[in-house]
């Protein structure tokens, strides 16, 4: 696979740091899992957090500090993704993580249509922001929008091109608020894209002020 496009390192340092909401931290794993480059950037991070640890001085603990820790360990883990349901014939096709998650084919999924050409997926996982796939077809644009918060997409088949560049199967898009962009699929093939944002996004376009209150991006 031909990766052109990264995380950026403040990502993939919350994303070692544990910091990322669910959905967000399922999409680098998806990367993780393609792009060797990107799993030893974050085996750096992890080096440099350790060093960090080493150098911090020790604080005596509070009373009870212990029993709160070890009541702690008592409570239920956190699920990081729903179980696995049935293995997937598409494993092939999308990156294991999830793969594991929706548990079919990427066509069996429950496509709705959001608007012309547009198709997504809500993943439906905890926590801030909303994790979804959207299947893009051949010649069309998705609304101009700008973020609230940070948007991480990554590009499971076909391509776009929008104001940063092109973007093929395993390239993420790592955007923040600042950043206003209008996405165009240039194949003739759909385009399918995991895409979590850590807050709504909001349309700039005069199209996508009308179609916001409808198709709830
Ligand atoms: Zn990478």
């Amino acid at each position: 696979m031909n990766i052109s496009h990264h995380f950026d390192d403040a990502t993939l340092m919350a994303y070692s740091a544990g910091s990322l909401p669910q959905g967000m931290a399922l999409l680098v794993a998806c990367h993780l899992h393609w792009c060797e480059h990107c799993r030893e950037r974050v085996d750096a991070t992890n080096a440099v957090g350790g060093v960090l640890l080493d150098d911090i001085e020790p604080v005596s603990l509070g009373e009870g500090a212990l029993n709160d820790l070890l009541a702690r360990l008592d409570e239920p883990e956190q699920e990081l993704a729903k179980p696995v349901s049935r293995p997937s014939a598409s494993a092939g096709q999308l990156p294991a993580p999830l793969a594991e998650l929706v548990g079919c084919d990427i066509d069996e999924l429950p496509w709705k249509r959001i608007g012309y050409g547009v198709r997504q997926v809500d993943l439906d996982l905890d926590g801030p922001g909303a994790t979804r796939l959207l299947r893009i077809s051949p010649g069309v644009s998705v609304p101009h929008h700008t973020h609230t918060g940070n948007e991480l997409t990554l590009i499971l088949s076909g391509s776009y091109n929008d104001e940063v560049g092109r973007f093929c199967r395993g390239d993420v898009a790592d955007l923040d608020g600042e950043m206003e962009h209008q996405p165009l699929v240039d194949t003739d093939e759909d385009c399918i894209c995991l895409i979590a944002t850590d807050a709504p996004l909001k349309f700039t376009g005069l199209f996508g002020r009308l179609v916001q209150p409808f198709i709830g991006l």
